[in-house]
């Protein structure tokens, strides 16, 4: 392969990048500064940085040094319990230190299978010395927070945050915070922890910390917090220690009474005959307001002969539910609805004795019983709990406040 030595002095950087010259493959970099890496001061050696090309094998490489077939096989054998190289993977980077005489000897291998780790197999020796090192990370905290001048994500990218944090903190607040509603001029704060490798290469989010967001006038906290202090079972609260996972309301109708339970097998009132009953049946008096459970997008919204006037509401992936019998819809196909929202009052449409909602839950699917589903709710606080979670978030919540100006 085409060596070429640059007679410019270059700076490099850990990560190599993709060259666009092709025909560069190889570079001998002549370190500007007295850089040491992965233990070694590179000013003592001729440095080869460069990655796994297609077809490289850890023997090409050592063959590229002039090392003898005979030997490459001992050596391979020698380091395979530390260092198995048919692991060895394109594109990634690795490191050859050659002595800088005449000879250029290889002198150590260094091969990096991610950012964190890496293997030496050191020649310098005549017993070959092979060991696997991590770089030590540290966790650096920032706080964020202002005003939104463009979207979420755009926000965070601007502050150089990875995607990641953005994705974490849309799942947190899943159900309450539809996050392509927030809006310029809304107020938010974030607490959270980044890694870096060797104090200086960054590498990623760690964790958030705490947070809020201005939604629709309301300010929504977030905190994690674990209930059992010896499991690390994390879920997240807001400022009263309520979870932030309120997946469903227990019912459509705030105050009605169950006329009719889920079964797979009942006598229909109406058809006087034997029939599943895929739903939960709340009797109220017609015109009583009947809610979404959960947030979501209407996904039905209409009349069949036997559920009269309904609508569906689609929740996530997993969750949809549907709401029957109504004397009156409230909402529109495709409308985006939230939890405890009236989409439509309580009727008697359809295949019905009286006016009641019928109530239909959708998981994957599947048609279940919604009172005997176990939702992912968080456990409520009890008073010693929410002692310890106060005290806890009291800080962290100045701290948003206070970047935030609130
Ligand atoms: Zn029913």
């Amino acid at each position: 392969m085409k060596q070429i030595l640059l007679a410019i002095i270059v700076l490099f950087s850990l990560i190599s990048c993709n060259k666009s010259d092709e025909i560069i493959e190889k570079e001998i970099i002549k370190p500007a500064v007295k850089k040491i890496e992965f233990g070694f001061k590179y000013s003592d050696f001729n440095v080869i940085q460069d990655t796994i090309k297609k077809g490289d094998t850890f023997g090409t490489l050592l063959e590229e040094q002039n090392i003898g077939e005979r030997e490459i096989y001992d050596i391979v054998a020698k380091v395979k319990d530390t260092f198995d190289v048919r692991t060895i993977r394109i594109n990634k980077p690795f490191t050859m230190l050659r002595s800088k005489n005449k000879k250029n000897d290889l002198q150590v291998f260094i091969y990096q299978p991610d950012a964190l780790n890496y293997y030496v197999v050191d020649f310098r020796d005549t017993a070959i010395v092979v060991y696997k090192k991590t770089k030590p990370i540290t966790i650096k905290r920032r706080t964020i927070g202002g005003v939104l001048k463009e979207s979420l994500s755009e926000t965070l990218g601007n502050a150089k945050i990875e995607g990641a944090l953005a994705s974490k903190i849309s799942k947190i607040y899943a159900y309450s915070i539809d996050f392509m509603k927030l809006k310029k001029g809304d107020r938010f704060a974030i607490t959270f922890t980044e890694r870096f490798i060797n104090d200086s290469v960054y590498d990623g989010v760690e964790e958030l910390e705490a947070s809020f967001f201005e939604y629709k006038g309301k300010i929504i906290y977030a905190f994690p917090f674990a209930q059992n202090p010896d499991s690390d079972k994390i879920e997240y609260y807001d400022e009263d220690g309520k979870t932030l996972k309120n997946f469903f309301l227990k019912s459509p109708i705030k105050f009605s009474r169950i006329s009719s339970r889920f079964s797979t097998s009942r006598f229909h009132p109406v058809q006087h005959r034997w029939k599943a009953h895929k739903g939960t049946d709340y009797a109220a008096p017609r015109g009583t307001p009947i809610t979404t459970t959960a947030g979501g997008v209407v996904e039905q919204s209409g009349f069949t002969a036997g559920n009269g006037n309904f609508v569906k509401v689609k929740h996530n992936g997993t969750y949809s539910t549907q709401y029957l019998h109504m004397s009156k819809i409230l909402v529109r196909r495709g409308q985006r609805v939230s939890q405890g929202q009236v989409i439509g009052l309580v009727g008697s449409t359809g295949l019905a004795t009286g006016p009641h909602v019928c109530y239909r839950f959708w998981k994957n699917g599947k048609q279940v019983d919604a009172l005997r589903l176990k939702l992912p709710s968080g456990e409520p606080m009890s008073g010693r709990n929410k002692d310890r979670y106060i005290k806890t978030i009291t800080p962290l919540k100045f701290e948003l406040d206070s970047v935030a100006n609130l």
